[in-house]
């Protein structure tokens, strides 16, 4: 938490606002929190998908500062009796390569204590990923390149929300643009996160006439050869996706499962016939964010320094399972086998998420808490 030496006057306020925000950009935030309490505001910002606090506001500046950020996201300052959306560009920063240039959505809701405000944080493109930066280990990197070459099929990313999906996507864009140049890819997204360049990016409303079924049937009369479709939510697009991996496409998206077996039960739940999943799915990808611990502080028994915020931990890495569709697995798939013998299976293919996460803890770069804490289970078996 900051300690401003004085509190700082109303007219100082732009300063603050901008003051704060370099500080969340600097620390690697993906979202401020702009809280009111009851003698104030709190500030918070979420780094390594943890909530830090920043700092407490009084009472006198908090209304002001949320005008402030109103303003910067050309939002209504004299409505303070509805919720409102807006975004702005920000260009300023300081010389630290991952505050410069990032688009800033300004979100406000009323409160009984007042408005509350969160900004999310959605980085430029030029911070994209690539597949080796995200952790994997080399096998699963050179077979997430292997389906992203392929002119078709399906490739789901797996995992809980906040697991890296989407970093993960981006980067196979990414890869699809280098090994395979030329084709044409459309991005539908709920939000678009990153501007990425020579995709058509659409943003999908779930809720309202632009849903993903809905987009997802006028997109494939724009010749797409590869389909990002941000999440398989229900039944209507799982059928759409997979019907458009067997006409040719390569399809790209994210699933709120938790390991490959239950992911591909998923989708035979929702209807899907078995021959055409086996015809139309390459791979899944399951994985999870772990937090490292801090190189500083992390391995003596007094854990918090000023490097991590006092937390003990500094950074992320991925942890990944990837299963993909082999003979052994299409016959399990084709007589609907039970998620227990899938995944019995998939585990002889591949080192499951228990397994990777044994070895990050046999690596010593994180603790078996922070492990439990993600995969919600002890590891000693
Ligand atoms: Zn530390």
């Amino acid at each position: 938490m900051k300690d401003r030496p004085s509190e700082p006057g109303v007219h100082d306020v732009t300063d603050l606002v901008d003051d704060i925000i370099a500080q969340a950009l600097e620390a690697g935030s993906t979202d401020i929190h702009w809280e009111p309490i009851d003698d104030g505001m709190l500030v918070r910002a979420r780094v390594d998908g943890q909530l830090r606090d920043m700092e407490v506001l009084s009472q006198r500046l908090s209304e002001n500062v949320i005008s402030r950020l109103k303003i910067m996201a050309s939002l209504l300052t004299y409505r303070i009796d509805i919720p409102q959306e807006g975004s702005f560009l920000w260009e300023h920063g300081s010389t630290n390569d991952s505050s410069m240039g990032a688009e800033l959505r300004v979100a406000t809701f009323p409160t009984v204590r007042g408005e509350r405000a969160v900004v999310r944080v959605f980085r430029r493109s030029t911070h994209l990923q690539s597949l080796d930066s995200l952790g994997l280990t080399t096998k699963p990197a050179a077979q997430l390149r292997a389906a992203a070459a392929l002119p078709a099929g399906l490739i789901v990313v797996s995992g809980p929300a906040g697991s890296g999906k989407t970093t993960t996507l981006y980067a196979l864009v990414r890869e699809i643009q280098r090994l395979t140049p030329g084709r044409s890819i459309i991005a539908l997204e709920d939000p678009v996160e990153q501007r990425l360049d020579r995709v058509a990016q659409v943003q999908i409303n779930p809720y309202g006439e632009l849903g993903y079924e809905r987009c997802m049937r006028s997109v494939l009369r724009h010749d797409p050869q590869v389909i990002l479709l941000g999440e398989v939510r229900d039944r209507q697009t799982a059928f759409i996706v997979v019907e458009a991996a067997l006409t040719g496409h390569l399809i790209l998206t994210t699933m709120h499962s938790g390991d490959p077996a239950e992911t591909i039960v998923r989708f035979l739940e929702m209807g899907i016939p078995p021959y055409q999943l086996v015809s139309a799915m390459t791979l899944v990808c399951s994985q999870r964010l772990i937090r490292l611990r801090c190189r500083h502080c992390g391995a003596s028994p007094l854990r918090g320094c000023n490097a991590c915020l006092n937390t003990g931990y500094s950074g992320r890495t991925a942890i990944s399972q990837i299963s993909t569709l082999d003979e052994r697995t299409r016959s399990l798939i084709l007589l609907q086998s039970p998620a227990s013998v899938l995944r019995e299976e998939l585990k002889k293919q591949e080192l499951d998420l228990n397994g990777r996460a044994r070895e990050l803890l046999a690596s010593g770069v994180t603790d078996e808490e922070e492990v439990v804490r993600i995969l919600g289970c002890k590891l000693s078996d």
